[in-house]
């Protein structure tokens, strides 16, 4: 096991690996930017470092800055969260290279997981289903107005660099597949610098169902269930839950092993998550997540697997002390971020906090890293806490979250908790009945 584990983030998922940590008696490193010297991540660890000025591309992206750090305080692992550098091959590339342990999957498997068209490929090959569409880049507008003829439209233009939604174009006709693509590709060469781009079917009304899986790197691996994330803004998850709650349950163990025997036969190492869309009782893969993900509590609730604990037992060479034999699920489990913006608008709202009092209870869990006079700095995401609940059955837990819902206060700031007041009294969310563009179609209708 290590003895020092530097954690390469911030805000509740910085907590979140510190409190792994200390419950596995390992020494905790934090890094911070100047903008988070009163941060509760940096308060808690046994040791912090400054890594840089706000910009999060001078600090929590400063490779060279992280390994000064490592090499200072001797750390011999990095736990990268999500976001920043979670996802970066060549980060962990250059940690396995300087024998720091990188507390996630092989550079290589990173690599293949964070180009679409290979993530797309290899996929196809593991048995995995996925969306129809273009065999590979698609280079040339009578290409594409071809193969959309074909498959017939709508379709979507995604850049093979994507992420975070940007790069995505839909097109109902000849002349939309044109603009798309030209958008679609100035898009994606601003953002990712890469302007290659695919295109595939476009789902009218799917829903957004992910399995999450851990593996060992020695060919173990298992599947612990899915989680239903369809409410979305922007293509940001707004709440989710597990189990996924419209999807029969042999449905659902039978995704769970398909992609589970994948990573068995990846080797995979790590938490991952495979994302599907479900429509019309199918899955079609869109990518995979080679990290620990912000909804992961929902699952280790509905489970009781200790999703972060086992991160860093298997990048510390242990076997997954899980086997899918062992693995239930137990009642029900929502998640609702809880970001600092405006619920109307979304505009962000950084500020003082002048006033904190989390909800608590039975099945009640928050991961938050703020605290009550804490200021939340404008320079990174929004997100400020997460509100976690648990009932034996979807109906008790939504009762449960109406109720810590109202118990949450947060003032000094706007937040979206007056969002989900108004959510969980919605007969479609009451009955699990959404898809992936509900939730804009509701707020567009809500906004007068
Ligand atoms: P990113 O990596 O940018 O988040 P994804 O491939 O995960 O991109 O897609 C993000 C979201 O875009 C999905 O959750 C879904 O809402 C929408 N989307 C992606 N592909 C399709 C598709 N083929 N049909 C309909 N919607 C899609």
């Amino acid at each position: 096991m290590f003895s020092k584990v530097l954690i390469a983030n911030r805000g509740e998922i910085a907590l979140r690996i510190l409190r792994a940590c200390k419950e596995l008696g390992i020494q905790t490193v934090a890094v911070h930017s100047t903008a988070d010297s009163n941060a509760m991540h940096v308060r808690l660890a046994d040791e912090s470092v400054c890594i840089g000025p706000p910009p999060a591309k001078d600090s929590y992206l400063n490779i060279p800055a992280i390994m000064a750090a490592c090499e200072i305080t001797g750390a011999d692992a990095v736990h990268p969260g999500y976001g920043f550098l979670s996802e970066n091959a060549r980060f962990a590339r250059i940690l396995e290279e300087h024998k720091v342990t990188f507390i996630g999957p092989s550079s290589h498997h990173i690599e293949i997981m964070g180009d679409k068209i290979t993530a797309k490929q290899t996929a196809k090959e593991l048995g995995i289903p996925v969306v129809p569409g273009s065999e590979g880049e698609i280079k040339t507008p009578e290409e594409a107005i071809a193969l959309a003829r074909g498959m017939g439209y709508p379709v979507i233009v995604k850049a093979t660099a994507g992420g975070g939604g940007r790069g995505m174009k839909v097109a109902r006709d000849d002349e939309e597949m044109r603009i798309a693509l030209f958008t679609a590709r100035t898009e994606a060469k601003a953002a990712f610098g890469n302007d290659s781009v695919y295109i595939e079917k476009y789902l009218q009304k799917p829903r957004h169902i992910e399995v999450q899986l851990m593996g060992d790197g020695k060919g173990n691996a298992v599947h612990l269930g899915t989680r239903d994330c369809s409410l979305q803004r922007r293509h940001q998850k707004v709440l989710e839950e597990a189990p996924a709650p419209t999807v029969p349950m042999d449905q659902q163990l039978r995704i769970g092993e398909v992609c589970a025997a994948a990573m068995r036969k990846l080797k995979y190492s790590g938490a991952g998550t495979i994302e599907f869309l479900y429509e019309d009782g199918e899955f079609y893969f869109i990518e995979m997540n080679t990290r620990v993900q912000v909804e992961h509590p929902v699952t280790e609730r509905i489970t009781g697997v200790d999703i972060v604990y086992e991160q860093i037992r298997v990048a510390s060479g242990e076997t997954l002390s899980i086997k899918q034999e062992n693995v239930n699920f137990y009642g029900h489990a929502i998640e609702v971020r809880i970001n600092a913006e405006d619920p109307q608008t979304f505009a962000p709202s950084p500020g003082k906090i002048t006033f904190y009092h989390p909800a608590g209870g039975v099945g009640v869990r928050v991961d938050s890293a703020v605290y009550q006079g804490y200021s939340i700095p404008p320079y990174y995401d929004s997100l400020i806490g997460k509100l976690i609940v648990y009932g034996r059955t979807r109906e008790e837990c939504l009762q449960r979250l109406r109720r810590a819902v109202d118990e949450f206060v947060v003032d000094g700031i706007k937040t979206t908790l007056p969002l989900f007041q108004r959510l969980i009294k919605e007969p479609d969310v009451i009955a699990g009945n959404y898809d992936i563009h509900w939730l804009e179609k509701f707020l567009a209708a809500n906004k007068a």
